[in-house]
């Protein structure tokens, strides 16, 4: 059996904060600063994923699918927009998509006071990759995937307002076993 792919790319035009988070962030994303939040959320996915037979790519035809947006689309009965989103399809895969503009308010509303900058597109790369990791278990789990809403510090947390998403350190915790049984090395 060949090693299953997780597809993670940014649509292009993506890095656009939205405009009530201008007050803690002047001005607009620099290149640099976007390659490194490319480089970052990449790393964040490789670094969770690593020890499974699961290949983290750019290639958009992947198995399991995330795709950066600008913002999600705002769906019926959900008050606010979400920061991700997936649809698990089994044996075909998945698909689903991170909004880049909640994940980088959230950064920005959470970073410790005085921050640079720098360390606030370092809170955002890192956000955005966890993110990622989150929706991906939704697709490779399906309903076997559980959200474990006591562990502030886990993958499996279902909420972006915590600090540690952009800021600390995660682990896995209920996901991770089953992950494990499927595709460890
Ligand atoms: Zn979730």
């Amino acid at each position: 059996m060949s090693t299953p792919t997780a597809g993670f790319w940014y649509e292009s035009g993506s890095f656009v904060l939205p405009a009530d988070t201008t007050s803690g962030f002047a001005g607009p994303l620099k290149d640099e600063e976007m390659e490194s939040i490319r480089q970052l959320s990449r790393t964040e996915i490789e670094r969770a994923f690593s020890g499974l037979r699961i290949t983290v790519t750019t290639n958009q035809n992947a198995f399991w699918r995330v795709e950066v947006l600008r913002s999600l689309p705002v769906r019926e009965h959900q008050p606010l927009p979400h920061a991700g989103e997936s649809l698990a399809l089994g044996f075909l895969g998945g698909t689903g998509a991170v909004g880049f503009d909640i994940v980088a308010l959230k950064a920005i509303q959470y970073a410790p006071t005085g921050a640079s900058r720098q360390r606030m597109v370092e809170g955002i790369g890192r956000g955005i990759g966890r993110v990622a990791v989150h929706e991906f278990i939704h697709q490779i789990l399906g309903v076997a995937a559980a959200h474990n809403d006591t562990d502030e510090n886990s993958y499996e947390y279902g909420s972006p307002d915590r600090s540690s998403q952009y800021y600390g350190e995660l682990h896995w915790t209920t996901a991770r076993p089953l992950l494990h049984r499927k595709f460890g090395k």
